[in-house]
């Protein structure tokens, strides 16, 4: 049992006020609550360079040409993607369209130094193509002879 500190009557530990006067009650009566065990979490300060950006090296700040570079290949991509899909679609479709344009654009894309193979693929495929389609045209105006266009067999 505790009095109040200001008309020095009796309460019970925990209460919050005086039942007669209202003063506050101090709360020291109550059981100790354990320190709650509070983990700082590390402070994660952020990066600084030793040295500040100004001393840096220019060289070091985004490349220019690198970015050119993508670029370019994206376009070689692109080129290479286009040429072997022509000459594939160009065996059943407007061949004399898209075949010369797969030829040419697997050419484009074969300058770029990623995708070669299916560069590759495209030429030779368009360049069969090509040459099929005008043995084809050739041997329907009847301009070779049959020897020429027959097969083996
Ligand atoms: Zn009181």
């Amino acid at each position: 049992m505790s009095n109040c500190p200001n008309c020095g009557l009796a309460y019970v530990p925990g209460t919050a006020v005086c039942v007669r006067c209202g003063a506050a009650l101090p709360q020291a009566a109550q059981p100790p609550v354990p320190p709650v065990q509070t983990v700082q979490p590390p402070q994660y300060q952020p990066y600084q360079p030793s040295m500040p950006r100004a001393m840096l090296p220019p060289a070091q700040f985004a490349p220019p040409q690198f970015v050119r570079a993508q670029r370019e290949f994206c376009w070689m991509d692109i080129f290479t993607v286009l040429g072997f899909v022509s000459s594939v679609v160009g065996y059943f479709f407007a061949s004399v369209l898209l075949l010369p344009l797969g030829l040419i654009a697997s050419i484009v894309g074969f300058r770029g130094d990623r995708n070669r193979g299916l560069a590759v693929a495209g030429i030779v495929i368009s360049a069969v193509g090509v040459m099929i389609k005008v043995m084809l045209i050739l041997s329907q105006a009847a301009l070779l002879p049959d020897w020429f266009t027959n097969g083996i067999w």
